[in-house]
């Protein structure tokens, strides 16, 4: 986990680098310095924190309601329909503290209490399915668990009857980290869900460290190539290629690949042309309240 903690932290820091850098070419200088300032400030203090302080604030925002999902949609590449949208958790009060996503993910996980901001957002995902319009035409919900939940010999414990009714209208997506940090439950509980029928995502597919034959050995359904490779794509020299190798390498494993942080038309035009199934970006649309 703090593997994966480092990791996040230098590809968010990377992001924001090239962010501000983009900011000053504007010739916007301030708006670049305050913009790296703020994302290391928030950084060093997910280090260093008082974990029981914390815990105890997510428990409150669970008791009062502070907690929402955001819905960001996925669409089939071809015929450009909605095929589902991925759950993002939000927490203004994580905001205020100039918390990302990521930042207070990474704050739960280390607190312990990340299993129960992901009962509630289960709980959330299936009573919105049960009432959810859209029910009948395979439109899936995507919801992140993360790698110390997934190497968890009680994670099952977690999925409800409710939840597994709608098995096949959830995907859960996990990062390669995720499975291979935590290896002996991590596996045989990805086989358990896609048993009861959920489908399985693999994340931030390319930044982690699976073998082909690791690859192969898991039931997955879809490979989610991480925005890395997707940000610079258009002007990149060995990105395409690159890109196109994990797409054919997602047929081959007969996974659907998706492709998230699309954020304009071009890099959505090369990806539909080199065969990418599902994509995923602000420039189709961003995270939204669920009434939307
Ligand atoms: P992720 O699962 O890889 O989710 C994609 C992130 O990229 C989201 O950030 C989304 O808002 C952002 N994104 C989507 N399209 C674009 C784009 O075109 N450009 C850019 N720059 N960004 C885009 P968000 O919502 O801040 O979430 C960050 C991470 O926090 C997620 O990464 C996931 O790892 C974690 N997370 C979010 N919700 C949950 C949750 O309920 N449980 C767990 N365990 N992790 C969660
Ligand atoms: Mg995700
Ligand atoms: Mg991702």
């Amino acid at each position: 986990m703090h593997v994966k903690a480092r990791q996040n932290n230098a590809a968010t820091k990377n992001r924001r680098v090239r962010k501000a850098q983009a900011f000053s070419a504007q010739g916007d200088r301030y708006r670049a310095k305050r913009s790296i300032n703020a994302s290391e400030h928030a950084m060093e203090q997910t280090g260093d924190f008082d974990h029981d302080a914390f815990r105890k604030a997510v428990q409150e925002g669970l008791a009062k309601g502070e907690f929402r999902l955001f819905y960001q949609p996925k669409i089939n590449a071809r015929t450009l329909e909605a095929t589902g949208a991925e759950c993002l958790l939000r927490w203004r009060r994580a905001a205020k503290m100039g918390l990302t996503t990521l930042e207070f993910i990474q704050r739960a996980e280390a607190s312990g209490c990340i299993d129960e901001l992901t009962e509630w957002v289960i709980n959330e995902v299936t009573s919105t399915l049960s009432t959810c319009e859209r029910q009948r035409d395979g439109f899936k919900l995507a919801i992140n668990v993360s790698s110390s939940l997934l190497g968890n010999e009680n994670f099952l414990d977690m999925i409800t009857d409710d939840a597994r009714a709608h098995a096949d209208r959830i995907v859960i997506e996990i990062t390669e980290t995720a499975i291979f940090a935590s290896a002996k439950y991590a596996i045989s509980n990805l086989e358990a869900l896609s048993e009861m029928g959920f489908h399985l995502s693999l994340d931030d597919f390319g930044t982690g460290y699976s073998s082909l034959l690791q690859l192969q050995r898991l039931p997955l359904d879809e490979l989610k190539i991480d925005r890395d490779f997707i940000t610079d794509l258009v002007s990149s020299h060995k990105g395409p290629l690159l890109v196109r190798t994990a797409i054919d390498l997602a047929h081959a494993l007969e996974c659907t690949m998706v492709a998230e942080g699309i954020e304009d038309a071009e890099t959505m035009a090369l990806l539909t042309v080199m065969g990418c199934d599902e994509m995923q970006g602000y420039f189709i649309a961003k995270p939204m309240p669920g009434d939307q």
